[in-house]
């Protein structure tokens, strides 16, 4: 056999043995996840969309409470933007929840309830990236394309020693390649469950625990004992301020809400009035005044909401409203119809520290 030929079938007993052995180890520790117990690509496609952002313990409880109330693709693409943000409320990054109303739309309408089963067609639907269309073609039909999240990255970049950060894009790529090579094609998507299992359990990004690694043997970065060395990490870029203004009028019975637009942060969902910085002050000052509403400045409060990217910092200016208050640009609810409308969670969080919320 030649040197070539020789690297060759070395290569791929790696690759397989590595494969075999995660795949043992998968079967015999993963976690018994609610999604897991089914192959129904609607309950994979939710638990997917649902853990883009969120922890798994976290996400349990929504996953549950989703799938109860919208069993299948046609249950919920029959249901009200409304109704889905309102049982998306305290999940965060509500475009998730948009996204997969719409495709849910566009599956039930235009394929006729049948889910697409290649991740070609999956990433056309909205909200669906490279990484999850892998993930649910991969698990639901077997599709064998590499699902790469953060855990995935972080576990080849020390099986390999990569020397670049993981955030460059063409770093990210060649990973993916990488584990397009090892990849199991007779069980695609327990193979990528198992990597990301890997990644989440035991190749964690503090202390990683090699010493219960099944597949410490093929770990170039354990092999040289500088596990600690990777992967390598960009520092953090701070994250960008921005200031909001809004005013709550309310009475004893409920409050004004406005609906956000489809362009804004919290597209689509609930929130008090909004406005500028210089209607704010002007109205904190009582250089302008509202006709039929007085200002409690005692509920006045400065908030904090961190997002991945941006620091929102949040101005509060509550008026209790007497009879004869107007605004067109506003929508009353009642304390007992509030939970019927979708806030972000920073104004729910407002609304109890205010004692204004029956939820
Ligand atoms: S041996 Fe350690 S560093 Fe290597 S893959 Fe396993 S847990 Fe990660």
């Amino acid at each position: 056999m030649k040197k070539e030929e020789r690297g060759h079938a070395e290569s791929e007993r790696v690759q397989s043995g590595l494969a075999s052995d995660l795949l043992n180890w998968y079967d015999e520790t993963k976690r018994n996840l609610p999604w897991r117990a089914s192959h129904d690509p609607y309950h994979i496609w939710v638990s997917e969309i649902m853990l883009q952002q969120t922890r798994v313990d976290q996400g349990i409880g929504f996953y549950l409470k989703f799938i109860e109330r919208f069993p299948d693709v046609k249950r919920l693409a029959a249901a009200s933007e409304q109704e889905v943000l309102a049982l998306w409320q305290g999940l965060g990054y509500y475009s998730r929840a948009l996204n997969l109303h719409q495709s849910a739309r566009i599956i039930a309408e235009s394929h006729n309830g049948c889910f697409p089963e290649k991740a070609a067609d999956w990433i056309q639907l909205p909200g669906v990236g490279v990484y999850t269309a892998s993930a649910i073609s991969s698990i639901a039909f077997g599709d064998p394309q590499a699902a790469v999240d953060g855990n995935v990255l972080r576990v080849i970049a020390r099986l390999t020693c990569e020397s670049a950060p993981i955030s460059d894009a063409k770093v990210r790529r060649s990973i993916t390649e990488r584990a397009q090579s090892l990849i199991s094609t007779t069980r695609p998507g327990d193979f990528n469950q198992a990597m990301m299992e890997l990644g989440a359990l035991v190749c964690t990004p503090k202390r990683p625990k090699c010493e219960v690694c099944p597949i410490s043997h093929y770990c170039r970065s354990k092999v040289l004992d500088q596990v600690h060395l990777y992967p390598i990490i960009q520092p953090k870029v701070p994250p960008r301020e921005e200031m909001m203004w809004y005013i709550l009028y309310f009475n004893k019975n409920g409050l004004y809400v406005q609906q956000r637009g489809s362009s804004s942060i919290w597209r689509k969902m609930w929130a008090f009035k909004s406005v500028s910085e210089e209607a704010y002050k002007a109205l904190l000052q009582a250089e302008m005044l509202v006709a039929h509403a007085t200002p409690s400045p005692e509920l006045e409060r400065r908030m904090e909401h961190r997002l991945t990217h941006r620091l929102l910092r949040i101005y509060l200016l509550p008026f209790q409203c007497g009879v004869g208050f107007t605004d067109d640009s506003l929508t009353f609810v009642t304390y007992k119809e509030l939970n019927n409308y979708p806030f972000p969670v920073v104004f729910t969080k407002y609304l109890k520290e205010i004692g204004l919320w029956e939820g």
